[in-house]
Parts: structure tokens; sequence; C-alpha cells
């Protein structure tokens, strides 16, 4: 076991054991796994290793409560009083919450605060709010018949989040799961497992009954590839890698055909016309789409596509604004970035770095590993200029502050670019041509695309990806298609 560091004397003691049934308890097998502050490089608590065992009592925990209809058949005023209690609790708990997914995942303590946790609270409030505004339907048939059609919760809903977001990731699948009355199992990344256990007894204490929300903490080959197994659940909704998506659709090919949803990588372009008024703002909006969370997004403007007539200008803006988003010391509040959120992640990051450097690819800024006498694993924000749509740095997904700049002629051969990568998740485009951008937007394959903008975001609106970047959309009233079935009910007249 490592030695785990003191974190601070008024920081309230970790949640570390499985939440099941309403209870903190030790993972069946005894074993533990280290959470690690990826800014020190040092343990900040042993955690729960769960695995089949342990997940198939919090199913049985959360079948119970589904069956008993202890959540479910409350009335749904209550429901939602209990989810607006829910998300008011996380706001009081704010500095806490924020403290805690800083030291266990290296974001800046700023943004943990100010987004974090205030999008993970808004999110439960808004899901709250439907509990008691989502209606059923009554068919347009002939007047001897009456035909229902009722919404209905699935039942047992299994989340499986990464780390990049831990309480924003958990809020975007429990949040709607609850609302239409299903259980959940939520089984957080194993980087970052800590605010989805605090959250879950904060749930207990809005009210939220005994085996409805249950956390398992643990190793995706194990906790995680348990769930997706399981016969007894109805449901998974995934956000990770595309890779690990295949596994969950497997998993239910070998099981019950539970259902699937997946939110998984991206590989956004962010498109830039020759006839940009402010290049200034654009340039602003590629740092920050491609350097907020460390680059540690799914929909980060990883790729900067760029008419090659303002190219050299725009790289020579976007390379200068670098040094701003320069990580620091996470708990600093004026820190614009941290941590990345391990040492094998930070290899991952630098050998995708070197692999673009070997590849002719020209680097133009960064590239290194910084603040290394911390222990922690930080990357300096990195741009490539010259990188050939095809290549790795271009293709893959690195997950990291890693800019690649690619040159085009006309937006024709920007749209096949943009569009020539397996993900389809995000696309921006910049123009002072609207309808011009429209129409580029229109070709986008991609499920979210923003139009000279970058990254704006609402608990309102759809989020999710097309092609390799899954199925399934995660915020909005269309997230609760996810978490309900249909059944029609007809009555002769
Ligand atoms: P991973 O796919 O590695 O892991 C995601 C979750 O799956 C973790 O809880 C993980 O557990 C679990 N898992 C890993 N292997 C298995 C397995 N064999 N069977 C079952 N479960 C498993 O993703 P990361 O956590 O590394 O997160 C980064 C990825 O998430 C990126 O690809 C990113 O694009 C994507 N993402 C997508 C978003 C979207 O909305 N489209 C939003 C945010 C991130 P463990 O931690 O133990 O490995």
């Amino acid at each position: 076991m490592a030695a785990v560091e003191r974190v601070s004397a008024d920081h309230p003691p970790f949640r570390t054991e499985a939440f099941i049934d309403g209870a903190f308890v030790p993972a069946a097998s005894g074993r533990t796994f280290s959470a690690v502050n990826p800014a020190t490089g040092h343990a900040i608590a042993e955690v729960a290793a769960c695995d089949a065992e342990d997940v198939d009592r919090a199913v049985k925990a959360a079948r119970r409560a589904f069956e008993d209809r202890r959540w479910a058949g409350q009335r749904p005023l209550e429901r939602k009083r209990a989810l607006l209690r829910f998300a008011e609790l996380i706001r009081t708990h704010r500095d806490e919450l924020a403290l805690t997914e800083t030291l266990n995942m290296g974001k800046p303590i700023s943004d943990a605060r100010a987004i974090d946790v205030r999008a993970a609270a808004d999110c439960f409030a808004y899901y709250g709010e439907c509990c008691d505004k989502i209606y059923g339907e009554v068919a347009p048939t002939t007047d001897d018949n009456l035909a229902l059609v009722l919404r209905e919760p699935l039942g047992i809903v299994g989340c499986v989040t990464p780390w990049n977001f831990p309480m924003i990731m958990a809020a975007w699948k429990v949040a709607p799961a609850l609302a239409m009355g299903n259980s959940v199992v939520l089984k957080p990344a194993e980087e970052s497992p800590l605010t989805a256990l605090r959250l879950a007894e904060l749930a207990a204490e809005a009210g939220i009954p005994d085996g409805v929300f249950n956390v398992v903490p643990g190793l995706g080959v194990e906790a995680g590839k348990a769930l997706g197994l399981h016969m007894d659940v109805d449901a998974i909704a995934f956000t990770g890698s595309t890779e690990v998506g295949r596994y969950f659709l497997r998993y239910s090919a070998e099981s019950n055909i539970k259902r699937v949803a997946l939110e998984l990588g991206g590989k956004t372009a962010f498109v830039v016309a020759h006839d940009v008024k402010d290049l200034g703002a654009v340039a602003e909006a590629v740092a920050g789409g491609i350097f907020f969370n460390q680059g540690e997004m799914c929909t980060a403007a990883s790729r900067l596509l760029v008419d090659n007539r303002i190219r050299a200008e725009l790289v020579e803006r976007v390379a200068a604004l670098a040094p701003r988003w320069m990580p620091g010391d996470p708990l600093d509040p004026d820190a614009p970035a941290g941590a990345v959120v391990s040492r094998e992640h930070q290899g991952r990051i630098l050998s995708a770095i070197q692999a673009g450097g070997a590849s002719g690819a020209r680097l133009v800024t960064g590239g290194t590993a910084v603040r290394t006498e911390t222990g922690g694993a930080f990357v300096a924000p990195t741009v490539f200029d010259d990188v050939a749509p095809s290549s790795a740095l271009a293709q893959n997904e690195i997950f990291g502050p890693v800019l690649s700049v690619i040159g085009f002629d006309g937006l024709d051969e920007a749209v096949e670019i943009a569009n020539g990568t397996i993900y389809g998740l995000g696309a921006s485009v910049w123009s002072a041509d609207l309808a011009a951008a429209h129409k580029v937007a229109r070709r986008f394959k991609a499920g979210i695309v923003y139009v000279n903008c970058f990254d704006a975001d609402d608990i309102t609106t759809p989020f999710g990806g097309v092609k390799q970047s899954g199925f399934g959309r995660d915020k909005s009233l269309h997230a609760l298609e996810k978490y309900s079935d249909l059944k029609t009910v007809w009555t002769r007249l």
C-alpha cells in the first residue's frame, strides 16, 4: 500500500469505500488501489477496488430498490424535491468538492470550483425539474380504442465515466437516469473516484433512498467489465475512449443485450476561413479550445485547419498565447492549467509529441514536460505546424495540450480534411461570411458545431457525437430518452 499524503487539516477525510445500498462498505476482496494526486505523484487515499462480487451486490441493491418502487414509485414532485436538495447540497459543499477534484485529477482549483461543481449541481437541478414535467401520450386511434403510450424507467442503469470531468460526467448520466425513476450503479474512472463517492453520500443526505444511487470504484477491467456483462443491468451509459466503448458493445452482445449509449473520443477541427475579421479573437479561442483543462477534453480543438493565406499569422498568434496557458500548481487560484491526470498519461502525450516531431511536423512551441521538480505530471502547451492530415498527430486523440495545425486552400478542402478522421464529435468554423459558415456547419460530420465561437455550452443542448465518437446524447431533454422506454397500453372502449 502506498504512503498516503496528508491533504490539509480542514479537509474532511475522503470517502474511499464503495457506496452500496446506502452505506459505505469495503470491497468484498478487501483490496484497494491508490488515488494519486497527479500534481505531486503522491497517493492521497486508498480506495476500495471493487470487482464482480461488489458490482453484483450493488446491482442487487439497485434491483431491490427499483422493484419495491421506493424511488420510481414516489410522487414525481417528491423526486424533484430530492434532486433539487441534492443540487443544493453540492453547491453547499462546493469548496470541499472542488478541492477533492483538483487533488484527485490535477485540474486548476478555480476551474473545479467555477465550472465542475457548478455544472454538476446545475445538471441535477435541471433534471430534478424534469421529474414532474414529462408526460406520456394518447395515440390518435379510432373512437372505440384508447391507446396510451407510457414512458417508463428502464430499471438498473450502469454508468461508467472518465476522469477528465469526473463530477460533470457522472452528473450528465446519473441525473437524467434518476429523474426517470431508475436505480443507478456508477463506476467512476480509477484515476478520479473520490468525488463520485462523496456525491453518493450527499445524494443520500438529500433523501434519495438506499440502493437507488450506488458507486463501485475499481478498475475498468474488473468493475467496469462486470457492470457491462451483468445480466440484470438494463442499460449502460458510458463516456470514455472509443476503444473501451467497443468493449461495452461486446459485453452487451455477450450478456443480456442491454442498451448501450456511448460518448467517445473526438478530434475536433477548428476551421478558420481567410476572411475572419479579428484574428486575435480567433487565436484566443484556439488557445482556450486546446489548452483549457490541460487539453483533456473530448471536444478539445486539437486540429486547427486554417486557410493558407492567414496561416503564418494565426500560428504566430496562437504560439504567443501558449505561455499564458503554462500549467501551474493546481491549488493556485491563478493557475490557468494544472497537471495531466497521471504520469502514465503524461508519458502517452509526450510519446505522441515525439512521434509528431519524427513525422515531419514542425514543433512551434512546447513539446516537453514541465514542473518536473514537483514530481507531478505537467506538459507544456504545444503547437505543431505543417501537420499532414493523415498523420498520427492529426488522426489520433492525444487528450493533452497539443495543437496540430493544417493548412487548406478553400473551404471545400477544409471540410474534407475536417471530416477525414474516424471521429465526429465537435467541429468549429470561423468566417465573416455567415452564410458560408453555416453551409460548412451543415457539411461537418459532427454532433456539435460551433459557428464563430468555441465550446459554448448549456445543459439545455444535446451533447454527443456521430461516427466513432459514439451515439446517444447527454444533456437536454433528449438525454431522458436513453433512460426510459415506451410502453403501449390498449383498451377497447
Ligand atoms: P477510458 O475509455 O480508458 O475509460 C473510461 C471508463 O471505462 C473508466 O471508468 C475506465 O475504468 C473504464 N474502463 C476501462 N477499460 C474498461 C474495460 N475493459 N471494461 C469496462 N470498463 C473499462 O477513458 P478515459 O477515462 O481515459 O477518458 C478519456 C476518454 O474519454 C477520451 O477518449 C475522451 O475523448 C473520452 N471522453 C468523451 C466525452 C464525450 O462526451 N464524448 C467526454 C469526456 C471524455 P479505469 O479508469 O479503471 O480504466
